[in-house]
């Protein structure tokens, strides 16, 4: 069983069928749903071949394609392949030991329970499904987002952005050419070093020309309805600003609790779950993670071109275990 139905799932289900095993996969949400819900007008940092699975070609009008021709091309991927995917269904728990493992589902729509057996399972279940929360009042009102989507309904709108990363600075830029005024709002002292090449000298013209307000060493202390309040670190002071509304761009994390409720250890420091970085098994045997949720904090360093090929660790290390594992003829 491999769960989740991203670039890794994927590429996972395709060394699956490589290595002549019988897989399914789980997904909660649509194929590839995570680069579903980038902003709409994404255009990926990577170039297409980095981006490629089961040695399918990506080719694209220019340099680094756009989420939409990424979404066209895992789609042409999981036909080619026919990969068998379950969408809209969530894995919520698993249980047993290996050879003998029990993976407990749930339709997402109705809600309908259902329980499979399997030897072994994969988790590729990514990061971007739980945001970092704040933990401040007011966060979980109506006008807060944690995902960035399109800048058109807030044209003439009081907009804040909270980050100072890759994400907020996109967005800022997005939002301000589509006519918002944005204030975005950063613990830092400056805006994140990592921030890509491309976009850091755009995104700190905009803020010394005074086209995008940056706050550095600022924090958010409270959101309500038409404002918020926010604190300068350095002296304490705290202030109002106008605001209609709020995103919250501030990271995202992997599921620890799922992962630890099947068993596997998580370093409380690094939040990195054990596993073998060879095989990519956790410390539960049979149990292998792939892509981005083997990052712990450092989700920046795992990306569809790296994760992509974790699938191959693991299948030819399940063939090698399967292999010896099966009875002699
Ligand atoms: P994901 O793509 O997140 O897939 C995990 C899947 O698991 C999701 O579909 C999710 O719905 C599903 N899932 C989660 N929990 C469950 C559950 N319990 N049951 C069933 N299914 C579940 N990387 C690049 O290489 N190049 C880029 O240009 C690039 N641009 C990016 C731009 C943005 C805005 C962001 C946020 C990320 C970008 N990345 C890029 C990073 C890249 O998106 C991730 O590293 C990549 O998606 C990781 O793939 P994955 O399959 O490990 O995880």
């Amino acid at each position: 069983m491999i769960i989740g139905g991203g670039p890794t799932g994927l590429a996972c289900a395709i060394e699956a069928t490589r290595a002549g095993l019988d897989y399914v996969v789980i997904e909660k949400g649509c194929l590839v749903n995570s680069l579903y819900h980038y902003p709409t007008q994404l255009v990926f940092f990577t170039t297409p071949e980095l981006l490629e699975i089961g040695d399918l070609p990506f080719v694209c009008e220019r340099e680094k394609p756009n989420r939409i021709e990424a979404l066209k091309y895992y789609r042409r991927v999981a036909e080619s392949y026919r990969i068998r995917i379950h969408s809209y269904e969530r894995a919520v728990s698993i249980e047993g030991a290996d050879g003998a493992f029990r993976v407990a589902t749930e339709q997402v729509e109705t809600g309908a329970e259902r329980a499979y057996l399997t030897r072994k399972v994969v988790i590729a279940t990514g990061y971007y499904d739980l945001p970092n929360r704040m933990g401040i009042p007011g966060e979980d009102l109506p006008k807060v987002a944690h995902y960035y989507r399109d800048a058109h309904p807030w044209y003439d709108r009081d907009v804040a952005i909270i980050g100072g990363a890759n994400s907020a600075a996109l967005a800022a830029l997005d939002l301000y050419r589509n006519g918002a005024r944005v204030t975005l709002i950063h613990r830092g002292e400056a805006l994140r070093r990592t921030i890509k090449y491309w976009i850091l000298p755009d995104i700190e013209n905009r803020i010394e020309k005074g086209e995008v307000r940056a706050l550095f060493q600022h924090i958010v202390k409270r959101i309500e309805p038409g404002r918020i309040v926010v604190e300068d670190q350095r002296t304490g002071e705290e202030r109002e600003l106008a605001n209609d509304f709020v995103f919250a761009l501030t990271g995202y994390r992997a599921d620890d609790d799922f992962l630890r409720a099947a068993g596997v250890a998580i370093d409380p420091e690094s939040r990195r779950p054990s596993f073998d970085p060879e095989t990519n098994e956790t410390n539960v045997p049979g149990l292998y993670l792939a892509g981005v949720v083997q990052a712990g904090k450092e989700t920046g360093k795992i990306f569809i071109e790296n994760g992509r090929f974790h699938g191959q660790q693991i299948f030819a290390h399940l063939r090698h275990h399967l292999s010896r594992a099966a009875p002699a003829a």
